[in-house]
């Protein structure tokens, strides 16, 4: 499974079955930093010994799965919905084109996704503008995405069984 780094205090992440188990580090892996290149960074693993469970730390200006920087992807929603008033990111073509299409993954997560937030959203059926203003009055998008995965078990862009407990994920 996979939590965000500022979900937990200290330096590894508690098992979600029993905060009482002892968790090891177990390495780490490289994943592309961002659109542009092949920039790596690491991402942390800890392993739970009783629950033979690993845990993957992602930095909170990562998207799960996603290699274009949370800051990035949050200028360039704020664009969309504020025309003429945010400006859009300074980006790369080949940034652009992952915004471009993180943008368009999200006008597809819309009913999803009011579905699942139930009351924090206050606006009956709302469109992917309106959606994106209601989530940024919970804060920022690592904020965000922090409030997504705990209570929600969700996330902005997909449905990650990652995200999920090990009760209810395959194992
Ligand atoms: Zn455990």
């Amino acid at each position: 499974m996979q939590k965000r780094a500022s979900s937990f205090k200290g330096d590894r992440p508690p098992c979600p079955v029993d905060p009482h188990h002892t968790i090891h580090r177990h390495g780490h892996y490289q994943r592309y930093a961002n659109c542009n290149d092949n920039e790596e960074e690491e991402i942390g693993r800890f392993l739970c010994l009783p629950c033979g469970h690993t845990i993957s730390v992602l930095p909170d200006h990562r998207l799960p799965y996603r290699a274009v920087p949370a800051a990035l992807v949050e200028q360039h929603f704020d664009a969309q919905v504020n025309p003429g008033e945010a400006q859009k990111p300074p980006a790369s073509e080949k940034e652009k084109g992952c915004l471009k299409r993180a943008w368009a993954r999200f006008k597809q997560r819309v009913v999803s996704l009011t579905a699942s937030l139930g009351q924090m959203i206050s606006v009956l059926r709302p469109n992917a503008p309106q959606l994106w203003k209601q989530l940024r009055q919970q804060g920022n998008l690592p904020a965000m995405l922090r409030q997504l995965a705990d209570p929600f078990n969700t996330s902005l862009l997909h449905d990650y069984l990652c995200l999920l407990p090990w009760s209810t994920s395959s194992r």
